[in-house]
């Protein structure tokens, strides 16, 4: 069997041009569209054969012909956001397959596989969001292959729905549709759900849920320069308008903080009216990781004594999640986001713990459970370096590469 890095300069000698090739894959490979993207190459080389997860990572088989081409196009056109640790290959004997089909896991063996993280809503989610003629109008946890939650829902691996937080919610004939349809962009999307069949909102006062539209309840509450906990992908957040006199001193009071700088959630459009925004800036703000950055405050801004006294910057982050874009969008304003928690410990994330008195009556909350927290990540971009302040949600749980081995 070969070993080989993944790389475009992949040796591909020991590859024949025909017969029938196995091909495991380790690193990011599972959350990420991978399933679906070695499918489509497979089409388009007219080969058969099979893939499917493991605890390892994803095992591909494919017979025909062109094998090396094949190869050389999956290693170097796979999806943006997986990441090829290693990839070994053998030839084994035909199988005379007459399809390609993607196989249920192997769940066998040791489980080292790298899960994604937590990925920014996409492009195109937030078109059909936007689309009134779409049946995931306005829908608050619409996700793709491309985005939506991952290690804050995986409880266990291979990376199937089954193991996630999603395994409640049984998808819907048009969900298992999309799911099942190779040209489909939610084909193999694990946390695939819809109006229908996926989790719902709903508003907390003192612990009681209210009856009505959940969302618009809560804008009432921030409307009305009140704080509101909002379950989130990796934890809650306390949110209220950062415009607010009355709501910043109530939340500095919930928090017990009286000085420190609190994160902010806005537009880019919005952010542009309180910070100087550099292109290094603006990309890593749209990234899929969405982190909050630290961006230098307009001279004179209004907002800058209030969430970050004594300070030149403001960290501010895009809506992330379709939850957020909904909240921001409606709101027409900045909110303040800061993590929900006890103070020096992490993100409250688990539903009942939200509920303790003493951090917000009113939470606007969701039955999807999130089994990992994760905090917002915070960077700042200078000098053409990125520094972390603190690295989590977007980035966790990936590895830190070190520059020696
Ligand atoms: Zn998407
Ligand atoms: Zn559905």
């Amino acid at each position: 069997m070969q070993t080989r890095n993944a790389s475009p300069d992949l040796c591909l000698a020991d590859i024949k041009e025909d017969g029938r090739l196995r091909l495991h894959f380790s690193g990011i490979v599972q959350g990420v569209g991978f399933r679906p993207f070695l499918y489509r190459a497979a089409e388009k080389f007219g080969l058969k054969g099979f893939v499917r997860n493991t605890s390892a990572g994803v095992t591909l088989e494919v017979e025909g012909g062109r094998l090396s081409e094949f190869v050389r196009h999956i290693v170097r056109q796979a999806p943006p956001l997986s990441r090829i640790e290693t990839l070994r290959f053998e030839a084994i004997p035909v199988r005379h397959s007459v399809e390609f089909t993607i196989l249920e896991s192997d769940a066998r063996g040791q489980k080292n596989v790298l899960v994604s993280p937590d990925i920014a809503l996409c492009r195109n989610c937030q078109k059909e969001m936007a689309d009134p003629g779409d049946r995931r109008h306005a829908y608050p946890f619409t996700n793709c292959t491309d985005c939506g939650p991952r290690f804050t829902i995986i409880e266990d691996l291979p990376y199937d729905r089954p193991q996630t937080t999603m395994k409640g919610f049984k998808m819907c004939p048009d969900c298992r549709r999309e799911y099942q349809s190779p040209s489909d962009r939610r084909y193999h999307a694990q946390p695939v759900s819809c109006p229908h069949c996926g989790p719902k909102l709903k508003l907390l006062i003192k612990g009681r849920a209210r009856k009505g539209d959940a969302l618009a309840l809560a804008l009432k509450i921030l409307r009305a320069d009140k704080v509101l906990a909002v379950k989130g992908v990796g934890g809650f957040h306390l949110a209220c308008r950062a415009a607010s006199a009355a709501a910043m001193a109530r939340l500095r009071y919930l928090k017990q903080r009286s000085g420190k700088p609190f994160a902010l959630m806005a537009s880019l459009e919005m952010i542009r009216q309180h910070c100087l925004i550099s292109q290094k800036e603006k990309e890593l703000l749209t990234s899929p990781a969405a982190p909050i950055v630290l961006l230098a405050a307009r001279p004179g801004n209004q907002l800058v004594a209030r969430i970050a006294p004594g300070q030149n910057r403001l960290g501010f982050m895009l809506p992330y999640s379709p939850l957020h874009r909904l909240l921001i969008e409606k709101m027409g304003e900045p909110l303040v986001m800061t993590s929900a928690n006890r103070r020096d410990e992490p993100i409250i994330f688990r539903d009942k713990a939200a509920e303790l008195p003493g951090l917000s009556d009113s939470i606007l909350s969701h039955d999807r459970p999130i089994h990992a927290f994760a905090d917002d990540s915070v960077v700042c971009s200078f000098d053409k370096e990125i520094y972390f302040f603190r690295r989590s949600r977007g980035f966790v749980p990936l590895p830190i590469r070190l520059p020696f081995s």
